[in-house]
């Protein structure tokens, strides 16, 4: 194959490859992979005449539904913020789609979380010039009534919390910025290829001074950072004004609001610093803000769980995992969507080629994953038969790549069991993979670790970064777009053939642990992560909970 790959055949049009001789069949075959088309040709290729494993490859290649499943979640769905009406609709959707598909599904409520709809956020600079901001409300922030406008201000520069008590009534009738103000908006990685070296580290230089000025202004106010938000809203501040730059050309991470009453508004890297810049030289910026939002209340919260039962050994299970809840500054492209589509996308895989396991196949759609991984836990929590019986569950959670690590997270066996699977799955797909022996068990981070702690054979599908962590983790950027799909298709088409594999293997995955890695601050073996109760509701109901003397949940 690699002879022609580099062959001229390879570089004609597919018309001309496919008038080729039979002898050049092959070369067509592989036009139509450069040209960017799924790859049937494999298909031959696999290493052993397994029937189910052809058929998983030809419906996840030549039919795949990942485009269309992730087109619908993410553009017409959206986001999915724990306890917001996208979130629900996407179960809702999911369940509809599995049952289209003659699976069965339900939505298995785990606890209650503060319902919150995201309505529309307009920021406008009016004064000294006018421009349309960028920037969006954090979420479960409190909106305007209608059109608020005012002038904007910086957090003071003072000597100590007694003259920042002096200096809060201002801001009562004004915008506050409380975010460090980036001095440049450029990735590093363009200044490191376009600055002098004696300017870049001037920039670097200066920048380091004004963190440390920064941080050094807020220490002076004596509220701590987090607390700053609701100290100013008591004041009477009209809403705050944050900038969490991701460090990426036009990206910010959007999480949620400290504010009660007024909204907590992120702005972009250059329209915080337009705004910041304005303000401290007194050239009187005034803002007007439109931002509709509306609390529902507690209300509840699920997880989305499918299952193909199994026919000869049911109360054994293979867990296909992925949390589907999101924040919501983009629409959860990546985080989770592809994690999302590649489980769902792995189910209909099965039920194709597959449909009678011997053991049984489940997807959990994880609610609240982004508060304390909440859903997981607490299935594992609810169904300890499942945690009991776990053949294996295979997590994927951290973007659109294709997935290139397996950590065996501890079990000194579990690496046997994926050398048997991996001899039987394509190398197009297994090539890519590197598998991590024993490794360590994950703590957190995403759901398999919500398995991980009872030592039950959960393994984290890990993926490609394409630049995950600085432009769609959590970012305004996490949209439809970003998604690598040939990858996602592999992922799939990965994750029904090593459940297909781990539903027929004659063996359990053993438990057996590992020694543990010495932990060099006690010189002792670091102890197996321990598991957490999930919060079954959010912060405010516990609270009020609390307040009224009830016991909880
Ligand atoms: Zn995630």
């Amino acid at each position: 194959m690699k002879r022609f790959r580099s062959a001229p055949a390879a570089r004609r049009t597919l018309a001309a490859a496919l008038a080729a001789s039979r002898f050049f069949a092959m070369a067509a075959l592989i036009a139509i992979a450069v040209l960017g088309r799924p790859v049937p040709l494999a298909a031959q290729a696999l290493p052993t005449g397994d029937p189910v494993l052809r058929r998983i490859w030809e419906e996840g290649m030549e039919r795949s539904q990942v485009e269309a499943l992730a087109q619908t979640l993410l553009d017409s769905i959206g986001p999915r913020l724990t306890g917001s009406p996208g979130m629900q609709a996407a179960h809702e959707w999911a369940v509809a789609t599995y049952r289209r598909w003659g699976i069965e599904a339900r939505n298995e409520q785990y606890g209650t979380w503060r319902g919150w709809r995201r309505g529309i956020t307009h920021i406008d600079l009016l004064r000294p010039r006018v421009r349309t901001l960028e920037g969006t409300m954090l979420a479960w922030s409190p909106g305007t009534r209608g059109r608020v406008t005012g002038p904007v201000v910086t957090l003071p520069d003072v000597r100590s919390p007694e003259e920042f008590e002096a200096w809060l009534p201002q801001v009562k009738g004004k915008f506050v910025l409380v975010s460090f103000p980036q001095p440049t908006c450029r990735p590093d990685e363009n200044w490191e290829r376009w600055a002098t070296p004696q300017s870049l580290e001037r920039m670097r230089a200066a920048r380091r001074a004004a963190q440390e000025a920064w941080t050094a202004r807020i220490r002076a106010t004596g509220v701590p950072e987090r607390e700053l938000p609701a100290r100013l809203e008591r004041a009477g501040a009209l809403g705050i004004l944050t900038s969490r730059w991701s460090q990426g050309w036009g990206v910010n991470k959007i999480f949620d609001a400290r504010t009660e009453r007024v909204p907590s508004l992120d702005l972009s890297c250059e329209d915080y610093g337009l705004l910041f810049r304005l303000a401290e030289r007194n050239q009187g910026p005034v803002i007007r803000v439109e931002a509709e939002a509306e609390f529902l209340g507690e209300v509840p919260v699920y997880n989305t769980i499918a299952v193909i039962p199994g026919t000869e050994r049911p109360n054994e299970y293979v867990l296909l995992s992925a949390h589907f809840d999101s924040w919501d500054g983009g629409s959860g492209a990546t985080d989770n969507g592809t994690g999302t589509v590649t489980m769902m996308e792995a189910m209909r895989l099965l039920k194709a080629a597959y449909p009678n396991p011997k053991r049984t196949i489940i997807a959990g759609h994880w609610g609240g994953e982004e508060q304390g991984l909440n859903g997981s836990r607490a299935f594992a929590a609810d169904h300890p038969e499942i945690v009991e019986g776990l053949q294996a569950l295979f997590n994927q959670d951290n973007g659109t790549g294709r997935v290139t690590t397996i950590s065996m997270q501890g079990l000194v066996e579990a690496g046997a069991h994926f050398g048997r699977w991996f001899a039987r799955i394509p190398e197009e797909i297994t090539r890519h993979i590197t598998l991590v022996i024993p490794g360590t068990p994950g703590g957190g981070g995403s759901d398999y670790a919500s398995f991980v702690c009872y030592g039950a054979p959960a393994f984290s599908l890990s993926s490609l970064s394409w630049d995950y962590s600085t432009y769609t983790w959590h970012t305004n950027r996490d949209t439809y777009d970003k998604i690598a799909f040939d990858d996602v298709r592999n992922n799939a088409v990965l994750t029904a053939m090593l459940a297909y594999l781990a539903a027929e293997d004659p063996e359990r995955v053993p438990r057996e642990r590992r020694v543990m890695p010495t932990d060099p601050r006690t010189g002792q073996p670091r102890d197996w992560p321990a598991c957490r109760q999930p919060q079954r509701r959010s912060a405010t109901a516990a609270a009020e909970v609390a307040g009224q003397g009830t016991v909880g949940r």
